[in-house]
């Protein structure tokens, strides 16, 4: 019998895939954010009217996005949902939960804890008790957006909470008794040395978090921070020093019983996001609200004369546009001249082998091309990719096993270049 290929399932069973819910507000804009977030009053947000747009998104995406499966020839069942932003727990607990809900009804779904509901929370908008409040709506994992706890560099990220609010809303959720908690943070801050980022990441650890996202600092173009740097005014750090922090962290946290499973991020045994990791296996998302993407397979591999088998789309990015959209939204709604989409991509199997090489490569034991391929309808063993496999190999880049390609850790540090060279 042949293995399926990593995070799917036998050909009879459903699918896994993942719903993704975009919520776009903040009490401010952090320099470095080049999300889809725009800086509101608590008392503007607009809690009841997104929620009832993201629900008539909702049920016509599911009504699409079922057609297409069918089409595709194999059914889906949801397994994750990402509430992600933006800062979705300052939405109203009952709103959010009034989301959830329609999930539950417009798609089929892994029932109770197998389907892992996570939303991003802000040290300014958790405390136990909102943490008990999304439990209550059926929310089973929070990701904290600590980034960092030491005052200069949060005032240097342009956070609004201290290192006593990130601790305390930390403690507030693992208080609360929801399933899971993770949490951010960002180093390879200037003036950073590679021995704070370790301590940091060993404080969280302490707290009892089992589960870290720990990510380098970067200056995206067309933020205040990407502006700063183009004009030669932003402090930085030394590149030597953030390669050492990486490794820092990777020590403190490996030593601790901790599996550095993707580059960015670190888990205990069985605590893994698994809504991030069927992102990285290339798993298809069903995106809503405001600035979404979702990604759809919509045609059987092989079947589509001009070799389409799937459908990227993006949502207006502005919350009223997104709002107005939403409320005449068509049942079909899934690309251009949906009412909602502000762009629609096909896409082919090369391009989505691509996607899951440079994603794939990310996670610690890689990504398996031979499985991918078939899955795909493409053949991943060009005479040039083999070629580039071999000199990256070689040079202590890359390691293949049988179908299997992983990046070594020691040279997760070039893992985009090498990703890129493999197209
Ligand atoms: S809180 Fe998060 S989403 Fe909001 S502006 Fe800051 S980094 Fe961006």
């Amino acid at each position: 019998m042949t293995a399926a290929p990593p995070g799917f399932h036998a050909s009879n069973e459903p699918r896994p895939a993942s719903v993704y819910v975009h919520f776009p507000y903040c009490l401010t804009k952090c320099p470095y954010c080049d999300f889809v977030s725009y800086k509101t009053p608590r008392e503007a947000i607009d809690h009841v009217g997104y929620a009832d747009a993201v629900i008539a998104e909702l049920r016509a995406r599911a009504s699409y996005a079922e057609a297409a499966w069918s089409a595709a020839g194999s059914r889906r069942r949801i397994e994750s949902v990402f509430f992600g932003g933006g800062t979705p727990s300052l939405w109203e607990p009952k709103e959010l939960g009034r989301v959830l809900a329609a999930v539950r009804e417009h798609f089929t779904c892994a029932e109770g804890d197998a389907l892992e509901v996570t939303v991003e929370c802000n040290p300014t908008s958790l405390d136990e008790r909102r943490a008990r409040d999304l439990d209550a709506q059926g929310v089973n994992r929070l990701s904290v957006g600590t980034q960092s706890l030491r005052q200069e560099q949060l005032q240097y990220l342009g956070r609004l909470h201290d290192p006593a609010g990130a601790q305390e809303a930390v403690r507030g959720a693992l208080a609360s008794g929801i399933g899971r908690v993770s949490t951010d943070l960002i180093f390879g801050l200037p003036g950073q040395s590679p021995e704070d980022a370790r301590s940091q990441a060993g404080e969280l650890a302490d707290a009892g978090l089992r589960h870290l996202s720990c990510y380098q600092l970067t200056i995206e173009p067309g933020t205040q921070f990407g502006e700063l740097s183009r004009r030669g005014r932003l402090p930085l750090a030394d590149d030597g020093l953030v390669a050492e922090g990486f490794l820092a962290i990777d020590e403190e946290l490996t030593s601790r019983g901790f599996t550095h499973y993707e580059i960015s991020n670190y888990a205990m045994p069985g605590e893994e996001s698994r809504h991030n990791l069927a992102y990285w296996r290339g798993l298809e998302y069903v995106g809503v609200g405001c600035g979404a993407y979702g990604y759809v397979q919509t045609a059987r591999v092989g079947a589509a004369a001009d070799g389409g088998i799937g459908v990227r789309y993006r949502n207006a990015i502005d919350p009223k546009a997104y709002v107005a959209a939403a409320a005449g939204v068509r049942d079909d709604a899934l690309g251009e001249g949906d009412g909602l989409s502000i762009s629609s991509e096909p896409l082919d199997g090369e391009t989505l082998l691509r996607e899951r090489i440079m994603l794939g490569l990310r996670l610690a034991n890689g990504v398996d091309l031979g499985a991918c391929g078939r899955d795909l309808g493409v053949d991943p063993w060009t005479p040039e990719r083999v070629r580039t496999i071999e000199q990256l190999s070689s040079k202590g880049r890359l390691a293949r096993v049988g179908d299997t390609l992983r990046i070594p850790r020691p040279a997760w540090l070039w893992a985009d270049d090498t990703a890129a060279r493999l197209f």
